[in-house]
């Protein structure tokens, strides 16, 4: 509808990007609609997506002329789909990066611990005294281990045991969110 009036004035491409120039209403203006093939990233210099998110008719006239059935997926907003009420925009990808970046450390940790154990191991190697000494030593750290677990599993029992004593006694489930906050501490004092 909109792109009986779009024209292309010129074509070329540059480092990989296709670059359209497409004229509109009687060639008294056009806009330089670059696009990208691999990744199907397309900007206007009318900069109309940028502005209010919507693809404006420069880059659809693009899309239609490259034969495209529906308009490429990351120019359609969350907030123009049904799944705009449904999704979180922005809690979701904070979340995300900090747990891979979570990930990612532990990872490297863990790494850690086992360049160091097979260190251990491979300086212990050629001397049955220091292996045997080795050995003692991890039985050591593993009992301990195993120790602190033991520990952390009978506080964690003792803490949900309280919470279900506190729970019979006033009847009521503890709520898993607060919704209740103190109120902000008011900045007149004394004025
Ligand atoms: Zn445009």
């Amino acid at each position: 509808m909109t792109c009986f009036s779009c024209g292309c004035e010129e074509f070329k491409r540059e480092n990989g990007l296709e670059i359209a120039k497409v004229s509109e209403g009687g060639r008294r203006r056009t806009f330089d609609v670059l696009f990208n093939p691999t990744n199907q990233e397309t900007t206007c210099s009318c900069k109309l997506f940028y502005r209010q998110g919507i693809p404006c008719r420069h880059m659809v006239w693009v899309w239609k002329a490259k034969r495209f059935e529906i308009i490429p997926e990351q120019y359609i907003l969350n907030r123009w789909t049904t799944m705009a009420t449904k999704r979180p925009i922005f809690d979701l990808g904070g979340n995300l990066l900090e747990q891979c970046a979570n990930i990612i450390d532990k990872k490297k940790l863990l790494n850690e611990l086992w360049s160091e154990i097979h260190n251990c191991v491979s300086l212990a190697e050629g001397d049955d005294e220091d292996i045997k000494d080795l050995v003692i030593n991890f039985r050591g750290l593993r009992l301990d281990l195993e120790a602190k677990r033991i520990a952390r599993n009978n506080g964690e029992r003792n803490a949900t045991n309280k919470e279900k004593d506190i729970e019979l006694l006033i009847g009521a489930s503890v709520p898993t969110e607060i919704s209740i906050k103190p109120p902000k501490i008011s900045k007149n004092k004394g004025t």
